[in-house]
């Protein structure tokens, strides 16, 4: 995907926003980058320590954006520091894209009643919901005239998928929190959505045990017979952050070729997911 084009276009022309989760060209956060920057929004980025800017300068560098801000969520100075930045330089934003998880890999494999600690619990529920409420509130003190936020989220928060662990209860939790904040910042014509991604090749998904037979359940078990497509997913961030999502707020958008809808996969699908 990192050579696909987006179509160029005027929809988020003169639209400013933050986007925090780009960690390399595969993060499902670039795609979104580029899709905005292609309809012409500018943009901000966080990254997470030294080792990461290395990679997020020169893209964001390659779409006009020179404002890039070292960014831990769990580090309420970095943090501060962001949103000082940007008040700074812009004064006020209209969006925010919020693409961050974490969860420990020993958190990530095998029994979830077992092998999930109050400290692997806490940790995934700050970096990976918290940090949504802590940066959306952060964000919307800079929405003067309204604006839009989207988060990524995965289905493992709605059903049982192996290994995906607490990380699915983080989802679940960073779901039900974009629910209380669209109620939130409503009435201020701030619209705040998720969009559930099926599985994606990144840095994030390659923590996560079983990732080959993930990909190719998905593959064979979703209503297209495919994996999902990063531009489908920036494609959604569009939609949700352009005013061609006027009036959608509080929603889980699935991206993931209708995976979610499926209740029990073809006789054929199970033959190929299996690898027969
Ligand atoms: P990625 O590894 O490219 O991005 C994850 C980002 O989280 C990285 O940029 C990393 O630096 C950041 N991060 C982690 N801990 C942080 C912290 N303490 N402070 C600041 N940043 C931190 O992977 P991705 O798959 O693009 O993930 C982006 C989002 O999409 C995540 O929320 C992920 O759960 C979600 N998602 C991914 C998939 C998938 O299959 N890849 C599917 C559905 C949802």
């Amino acid at each position: 995907m990192a050579d696909q084009d987006f179509p160029t276009g005027t929809l988020m022309a003169g639209k400013r926003g933050l986007i925090m989760g780009v960690a390399n060209k595969n993060s499902i956060a670039w795609a979104i980058a580029r899709q905005l920057a292609a309809q012409g929004a500018e943009l901000a980025f966080t990254f997470q320590g030294e080792a990461l800017a290395r990679r997020v300068r020169p893209l964001a560098e390659s779409i006009g954006s020179d404002i890039l801000v070292e960014c831990d969520v769990t580090n309420d100075d970095t943090m501060d520091n962001t949103f000082a930045t940007l008040k700074d330089k812009w004064g006020k934003i209209d969006f925010l894209v919020h693409a961050i998880a974490f969860a420990g890999k020993d958190q990530l494999a095998g029994s979830f009643i077992d092998n999930t600690t109050r400290e692997g619990f806490k940790s995934a529920l700050d970096i990976s919901a918290y940090s949504f409420v802590d940066a959306g509130r952060r964000a919307a003190a800079m929405m003067n005239d309204g604006g839009a936020m989207v988060t990524l989220t995965y289905l493992g928060s709605e059903r049982v998928i192996p290994n995906y662990n607490v990380m699915g209860v983080a989802k679940a939790a960073l779901e039900a929190s974009t629910r209380y904040m669209a109620a939130d910042l409503g009435p201020r014509g701030i619209r705040v959505n998720a969009i559930s991604a099926g599985p994606i090749k990144t840095l994030a998904a390659a923590g996560i045990g079983s990732g080959r037979h993930m990909f190719r359940f998905n593959k064979a078990a979703a209503a297209m017979r495919d994996n999902t497509d990063p531009m489908g997913v920036a494609g959604a961030a569009l939609y949700l952050l352009s005013d061609l999502g006027l009036s959608c707020t509080g929603e889980t958008h699935h991206v993931d070729g209708g995976f979610h809808a499926i209740g029990m996969p073809a006789e054929d699908a199970m033959t190929e997911a299996s690898g027969g």
